[in-house]
């Protein structure tokens, strides 16, 4: 059918029963006469697809009880204002972990309510590395501990996440979560775009527990406030009910696979086929990542020329591979590898990366 494999870092690749799925019940979702898109986000038919969206996603990334799920507008950007606006307090102060470019948009926002302390600058080696879990350390004090799962830009990616002490550890998790296994119960908030490994753009999701929903002030505007969608159940105003429902699919679709271990080991696979093909190539390729916290989900690698890296991209895209140049703030390459991206391509990723080396180096 002349699919090709989609490497863009988001809104990224879906699974292609997923895809099929919403074609076949697009029109007439599930015999009833109607489409999930068209009928009221108070009515029966989309509550119930809410619902199990929030108690599948609980089930597979083991959400405690004590921790509501939101599914909430605005892309992750939005929660970079929301933790703040939340969590912080008057006169509040909190820490980042500086990663990369997600890191430093979040915190510049946070800088607007409060005092942000760096927790670690990877600034001093470009964003290279990550510190390690244990050797970070947050204030008394502190609001809370924000970090960043995995850069999408940068290509680091947390392997432990590290202890907050009193302070709640709060996590960006746009571009991994569901791709691996989490210690969820560490985390007092969890935020994602869902358009890396979830679904659709429009949706974002957000795992809070109860203690942190009694911090929203009330003199926020109603939206902003985590307190007011948690007593909806995120039916405050409308949802996103498309990405909504695509969700439940993809988490169906997860499921299917054999949940998250299963998930995580084919990810680690893929990812190890790029990146043998970097550090086979003689040095041809190069990821300049600290090798203990290389992306699964982004891996970035240049060649010995931009010349080169515009031919490559070049050859990647007349094979049917898209989305391979990096971000226009890097440069190089990079290959996204969410949860709809089949081993197979990974594979033939892996084979180009191979022969474009042997006829250009
Ligand atoms: C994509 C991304 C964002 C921004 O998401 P939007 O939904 O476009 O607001 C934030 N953080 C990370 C880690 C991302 O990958």
């Amino acid at each position: 059918m002349g699919r090709k494999y989609n490497f863009y870092a988001g809104p990224s690749t879906l699974p292609v029963p997923v895809l099929e799925q919403i074609r076949d019940q697009i029109v007439d979702t599930g015999g009833q006469g109607l489409s999930m898109i068209e009928t009221s986000h108070r009515g029966g038919m989309y509550e119930a697809v809410h619902n199990e969206a929030i108690e599948l996603l609980r089930g597979l990334l083991g959400v405690p009880a004590d921790r509501k799920i939101l599914f909430l507008g605005g892309g992750a950007t939005l929660q970079f204002a929301m933790v703040p606006m939340n969590l912080l307090g008057k006169g509040g102060s909190c820490d980042y972990v500086l990663s990369g470019a997600w890191a430093k948009k979040a915190a510049s926002d946070a800088r607007l309510f409060g005092t942000v302390r760096p927790a670690y600058d990877g600034g001093t080696d470009n964003f290279t590395s990550l510190p390690r879990a244990s050797s970070v350390r947050v204030p008394a004090g502190s609001s809370y501990l924000h970090l960043t799962s995995n850069e999408t830009i940068g290509g680091v990616q947390w392997k432990e996440f590290p202890e907050s002490g009193p302070a709640p550890l709060v996590a960006d998790m746009s571009s991994d979560i569901l791709s691996r296994r989490i210690p969820a119960q560490r985390f007092g908030l969890i935020y994602a775009g869902a358009q890396k490994n979830l679904g659709p753009a429009g949706l974002t999701v957000v795992i809070i527990s109860e203690e942190l929903l009694q911090r929203s002030p009330k003199d926020l505007p109603a939206y902003l406030s985590y307190r007011v969608h948690a007593e909806e159940n995120s039916l405050y105003n409308t949802p996103p009910v498309f990405s909504v429902w695509v969700l439940g699919l993809m988490l169906k679709w997860t499921n299917a696979q054999g949940g998250l271990a299963a998930i995580e080991r084919r990810n680690e696979e893929k990812a190890a086929l790029i990146y043998r093909a970097i550090d086979s190539s003689g040095g041809f390729y190069r990821c300049p990542i600290d090798p203990a916290v290389r992306s699964t989900m982004n891996v970035v690698f240049r060649l010995p020329s931009e010349e080169l890296e515009k031919k490559f991209v070049g050859e990647t895209e007349k094979a049917g591979m898209l989305g391979l140049k990096g971000h226009r703030s890097v440069g190089g390459c990079r290959a996204s590898l969410y949860n709809g991206m089949p081993l197979e391509g990974g594979q033939a990723l892996a084979a180009l990366m191979g022969d474009f080396a042997a006829r250009n180096g």
